[in-house]
């Protein structure tokens, strides 16, 4: 399955403790990534910088669903889960 565009759900549901120049303390969960821009899209996508977490989450229907809601549901549900 391909990543849905503008959605960025895994981009701001789970915490990332992985440090980058602008995140130098990781992202907490349920907060947009810094590196998102305005149409969701990843702006270091292609950078070494980019956390290997990131690279290693590829686009499923069990994560995405049909939608950018319950692709939202389903990462809340998981971050809730693994607290
Ligand atoms: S949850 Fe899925 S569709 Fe949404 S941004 Fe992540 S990989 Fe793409
Ligand atoms: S670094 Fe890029 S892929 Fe990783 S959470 Fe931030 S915006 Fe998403």
């Amino acid at each position: 399955m391909e990543c849905r565009i503008g959605c960025g759900a895994c981009c701001i549901i789970p915490s990332i403790s992985t440090k980058t120049k602008l995140l130098p303390n990781g992202k907490p969960s349920h907060t947009p990534c810094i590196h998102l821009d305005d149409k969701m899209r990843c702006l270091i996508f292609d950078h070494a910088e980019r956390p290997s977490v990131c690279g290693s989450l590829k686009p499923s229907f069990e994560m995405c669903g049909n939608n950018r809601d319950e692709a939202i549901s389903y990462l809340i549900m998981l971050d809730e889960l693994t607290k």
